[in-house]
């Protein structure tokens, strides 16, 4: 590709205040990379965009000569839509500032900037914005599909507590979307995935939380799951709102508060983070304990980034990953039987099955306010996902998520699926994710993307 664009490519990278990585570039294969390492593509141009008209110019560049557009920000995606083959990426990687104003309690972050950035300088003035749960996920892609994680249940999902955006359009205009500017492409925004242009800045509104929260995992065998998802099952209907539970089937990890004979044994955890005081965060653990004796039981105060990069290493890059999501209602008797069938079936000893407490302050925001592909009532976000540490296991693991997904159909909530949790971009589930909401982003598709140049992405085809 890169022989067809000939000197061009030497008037694109003199337009470029960022650097354009070609595929003679040395480190060419480092910068392609992504975090799911079962993808290996490889683009004609890597555009390093350090602003708003870096990309601007990058887009402008790709459509004249016909080139296929991915957008990159943190890299994340385990579908791989931020890389294409012999297409330009429109790398945002360089634009990672994050500026915290304390008094207004606002932050604004760029476009490429990753959740461990964004966390480092909000809580050096104990503030967050509500995010997902590993740090080296990129703020521009889970933001845009949605974002949720610890700090869901007290503060709502990442777009609920966006304020405005900066962004780039597919004809390459510069604009801002915020409730009083394009108030339509803000509403799409937030939830619609990167359909809508280039966003090169988010602006947050933040929360007080830590510096340190109160930790809590335990952890039980296989033998006890049924009792460990019922138990967890009435504990998050109880829950005030000072703790946020996640459940996990998974492998006890080898951590040293884990006896030696039990690191990698597959079993159930139940994490407890409380952002209140250590005694009723203690008091919450001995209950639950108390009625299920678990085989390991770790407590004690962390710091709020420490608790956002518990799982980074599980998850680090480079592994061979797939994914399927799904929403269920509550952990009913039939889910239970579905989920302590499959949970013994993995492969992999890292591939898991999350389930994320969705209420609270996720609820408070009504269903249209956001075009967010979920309704807006208590569930779990079901993250089933193969994580394999090379590509020989994927195959078996990429069966076990997807038979998993179908044995959960049934017991899932009819409407909603969160779009970031899609490794397959299929029209029609894409459509039933956003249900009602899909025609009025198609029409705002059409409005600011006509030509269906950001396509990489869980796609809205213009209306
Ligand atoms: P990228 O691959 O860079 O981008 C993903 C998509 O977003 C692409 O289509 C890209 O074009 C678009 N995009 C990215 N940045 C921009 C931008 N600035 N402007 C326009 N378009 C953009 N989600 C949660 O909500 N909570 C979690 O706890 C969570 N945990 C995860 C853990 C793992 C291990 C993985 C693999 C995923 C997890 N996710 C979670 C899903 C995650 O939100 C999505 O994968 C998300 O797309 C990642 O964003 P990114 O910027 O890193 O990805």
């Amino acid at each position: 590709m890169t022989s067809t664009l000939g000197g061009d490519i030497d008037t694109l990278r003199a337009a470029l205040t960022g650097r354009l990585v070609t595929p003679d570039a040395p480190d060419y294969d480092e910068v392609r990379g992504v975090f799911n390492g079962d993808i290996d593509r490889r683009p004609a141009l890597i555009a390093r965009c350090e602003s708003p008209a870096d990309v601007a110019t990058a887009v402008t560049f790709a459509r004249a000569h016909r080139m296929e557009v991915a957008v990159r920000g943190g890299a994340h995606s385990t579908a791989g839509s931020s890389t294409v083959d012999d297409g330009l990426v429109v790398d945002l990687s360089p634009m990672n500032q994050v500026v915290v104003d304390p008094v207004a309690r606002r932050v604004r972050v760029g476009g490429g900037a990753l959740l461990s950035e964004l966390d480092a300088a909000t809580q050096e003035h104990g503030l967050a914005v509500p995010s997902g749960m590993i740090s080296h996920t990129g703020v521009g892609g889970l933001t845009l599909g949605g974002g949720m994680g610890w700090l869901t249940p007290q503060a709502g999902l990442s777009i609920d507590n966006l304020l405005s955006a900066r962004m780039v359009t597919a004809d390459g205009t510069v604009l801002r979307a915020a409730p009083d500017e394009h108030p339509q492409l803000f509403w799409a925004l937030r939830g619609g995935g990167g359909n809508f242009g280039v966003v090169t800045e988010f602006e947050f509104r933040l929360h007080e939380v830590g510096p340190l929260v109160q930790l809590g995992l335990l952890f039980w065998g296989l033998d006890q799951g049924t009792e460990v998802l019922r138990l967890a099952r009435d504990l998050i209907t109880r829950l005030p709102r000072e703790f946020t539970v996640l459940i996990a089937g998974m492998n006890a990890p080898p951590e040293p508060f884990v006896p030696e004979e039990l690191h990698f044994q597959p079993g159930y955890a139940v994490v407890i983070v409380g952002y209140g005081g250590a005694e009723s965060h203690a008091a919450l653990l001995d209950q639950v304990a108390g009625t299920l004796p678990p085989l390991v039981r770790f407590a004690g105060p962390i710091p709020y980034v420490a608790l956002q990069q518990m799982m980074d290493e599980a998850n680090a890059w480079g592994r061979h990953c797939y994914e399927k999501g799904t929403y269920l209602e509550r952990l009913t008797d039939g889910a239970i039987e579905v989920i302590t069938r499959q949970v013994p079936l993995r492969s992999s000893p890292l591939s898991v099955i999350l389930f994320y407490q969705l209420d609270g302050a996720y609820c408070e925001v009504a269903e249209e306010e956001t075009a967010f592909s979920g309704d807006r009532t208590p569930r779990l976000g079901t993250f089933i996902v193969a994580v394999c540490p090379d590509a020989e296991p994927l195959p078996a693991d990429r069966e076990w998520v997807r038979d998993t997904w179908r044995a959960l159909q049934p017991h899932s909530t009819s409407i909603g699926a969160y779009v970031n949790s899609m490794t397959e971009h299929e029209d029609d589930r894409v459509r039933a994710a956003y249900g009602t909401k899909y025609d009025r982003l198609a029409q705002i598709k059409t409005v600011y993307d006509p030509d269906n140049v950001f396509r990489r992405n869980l796609n809205i085809t213009p209306g």
